[in-house]
């Protein structure tokens, strides 16, 4: 059900037809062979009685002359009009037929509506443009964009894919049931339906998207999300139930939509063209519901902002499976290094792992570039190989690239946030009921995060004890500390902690009453949500200066507390500290367990 193509109806084809009868116009008149003759000549020839007839403007005599010889076309001749009482009295009297008219023509007439609507219509695209999502130019006003590209063969497979094994692991189920759905729905299994793949520009979500058809040798439809949302209400709708019906016809079969937030946003975000993307949205919504994944479709979507997006979306039965496709580490660095490196011939001196090590926070597309970089240098040098030099020139290129993107640290900065990480982690480690560590990282990612401790819980919690938030403190200072110990000196880089901690304790003594000297009351005026969602306390609720500086000291004092037995904890642990930083520094991730084992054995 083409729609878009056939009701599209083209405001440049009326502007064409315009110009087309000006230049015409023009064309007609030039081509009369007006010949311009002095205004003397002109006279003498009235005089002589040859003049025929004239037209008569402000500036301008235009005529013909009486015809010498019958078969001869009549002569054009035109001059300008100046300033002559005679002329009327000397055409009469020439017996030459004459007419006046104002000047004014066709063509003037014409662009002097046409170049106000050029100028106007031209605002009002630069306006969606810059303001809307309708991201046509001017020459595909009503045409959709949005191209459904449809592959029979992805011929990708999951060896193109390095660096990615959990979400590949966790991809493999989908590539067994549209290889035999018979088998998953005899089974009673429970089938997927919408798989979001979350992670950072080039880590490799499309690709990945690809090698799941490639692997199950099924139909690839693939749309982009920005290119759904249309200047036209009505249109990027149309086009979702295109790709599902297309898609349907082909199942089995993959529809992957990339960049799934430029039109799943949150419903009533941005301006302008949300009529047109809410639509859309909607009709999103509308076919992931009424499709049965058992006819063996499988819809996949990826994004780099899941925050963004519309919880309608992440509902159940629609994208309720995400995949985490994060910055490879240094062995998924090397495995995707070698990928690419298979098409180019490699000097003996190329130690591709010597590249994995210089390029934490590297994703795949930048490793990629890296190897095509340095292929282009080696050509350039008329070598045969690429050697080691043009691989390192060729990181130092597209960091100089990334500078601005992505943070590369130094070998500094990089030894205080392993320090830090692992601070945290070992903190953490050492209370009985605290949340467990996943992983520790010290992969650069996002703006804010120079590294990371992953710690989950293992499940929903509701409540917690004052030991627990205590804990929590203990936690976030962590970081600060480890670095005091092992560089004499605190760095910005704890900064975001102790806004945290600060906040858990202010929320300790003024909602949760947890403090004995100001007593088991609340002193927040309105409750907070959720004992889970601990927010920046309120303004000042109802309380005297006196209790606002008794606050200021309760919160004080169990962040110091907390800070002292941190100290005491981690000057207890320090070799612990040292190692599980030097194993962080060796290979950028390290789980819980592996940090756990080594602070078991000191
Ligand atoms: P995304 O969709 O996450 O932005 P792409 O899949 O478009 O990233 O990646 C762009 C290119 O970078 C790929 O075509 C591939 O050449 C390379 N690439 C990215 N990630 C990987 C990876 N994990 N393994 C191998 N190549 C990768
Ligand atoms: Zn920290």
């Amino acid at each position: 059900m083409p729609v878009n193509k056939k009701t599209s109806f083209s405001i440049l084809y009326v502007f064409l037809a315009i110009f087309a009868v000006i230049l015409v116009h023009d064309f007609i008149v030039a081509t009369q062979k007006l010949e311009e003759i002095p205004y003397s000549e002109f006279k003498s020839l009235l005089a002589a009685g040859k003049v025929a007839e004239v037209t008569l403007t402000q500036q301008r005599v235009t005529g013909m002359l009486k015809p010498q010889d019958i078969s001869k076309e009549q002569k054009l001749f035109t001059t300008v009009r100046i300033e002559d009482l005679d002329l009327i009295k000397d055409l009469s009297a020439g017996n030459s037929k004459f007419s006046g008219t104002i000047e004014s023509t066709f063509l003037r007439d014409i662009l002097s509506w046409v170049l106000p609507a050029v100028v106007f219509v031209g605002i009002w695209f630069f306006v969606m443009k810059r303001f809307g999502q309708g991201q046509s130019g001017f020459m595909t006003v009503g045409q959709s964009k949005a191209k459904i590209y449809a592959e029979k063969d992805t011929k990708v497979t999951f060896a193109d894919v390095e660096g990615v094994d959990e979400a590949k692991e966790e991809l493999r189920e989908v590539i067994e049931f549209l290889k035999t759905p018979e088998k998953f729905t005899r089974l009673g299994g429970k089938i997927p339906k919408g798989i979001l793949l979350v992670g950072p520009p080039g880590t490799g979500k499309t690709l990945l998207a690809r090698a799941v058809a490639g692997e199950a040798g099924v139909t690839f439809f693939s749309i982009s999300g920005s290119e759904f949302v249309e200047m036209f209400v009505g249109v990027g709708a149309a086009r979702v139930r295109d790709l599902f019906e297309q898609a349907k016809g082909k199942a089995p079969c993959i529809i992957f939509i990339d960049e799934l937030d430029a039109l799943g946003k949150a419903r009533g975000m941005g301006p302008m063209a949300h009529e047109e993307r809410e639509q859309t949205l909607n009709q999103l919504l509308v076919e992931m519901d009424g499709f049965d994944p058992r006819i063996g479709v499988i819809l996949m979507a990826a994004t780099n902002r899941p925050e963004i997006l519309d919880p309608a979306l992440l509902r159940a039965g629609r994208f309720d499976r995400q995949v985490l496709v994060d910055r490879p580490d240094k062995i998924g660095r090397l495995a995707i290094l070698r990928v690419h490196a298979k098409q180019v011939t490699l000097g003996p001196d190329a130690d591709l792992e010597v590249i994995a090590g210089m390029t934490p926070g590297f994703s795949g597309a930048d490793l990629a570039n890296i190897i095509n970089e340095a292929t282009l240098l080696a050509v350039r040098r008329d070598k045969e190989q690429v050697g080691l030099p043009e691989l390192q020139e060729a990181v130092e290129r597209v960091v100089a690239g990334l500078e601005k993107k992505n943070r590369v640290l130094n070998k500094m900065e990089k030894e205080r946030v392993a320090h830090h990480e692992v601070g945290h982690a070992l903190v953490a480690l050492s209370f009985p009921g605290a949340d467990p560590i996943q992983k520790i990282s010290i992969i650069p990612r996002g703006i804010a995060a120079l590294g990371y401790t992953l710690q989950l819980p293992t499940e929903d919690r509701f409540l917690m004890t004052k030991t627990e938030l205590e804990n929590k403190v203990a936690v976030l200072l962590g970081g600060r500390i480890a670095e005091e110990l092992i560089f004499g000196e605190a760095s910005t880089g704890a900064q975001n902690d102790l806004v945290k901690a600060t906040d858990i304790a202010k929320s300790m003594v003024k909602s949760y009453g947890m403090s004995e000297k100001l007593g088991t009351i609340t002193l927040d005026r309105e409750r907070q949500p959720l004992m889970m969602q601990i927010q920046a306390p309120q303004e000042k609720g109802d309380y005297s200066e006196e209790t606002a500086r008794e606050i200021d000291c309760e919160v004080r004092r169990i962040v110091d507390e907390q800070y002292e037995r941190v100290k005491r904890l981690l000057t207890g642990r320090k070799a612990a500290l040292l190692e599980g930083a030097k194993r962080l520094l060796e290979q950028e991730v390290i789980s819980g367990s592996d940090l756990k084992a080594i602070m078991d054995k000191y």
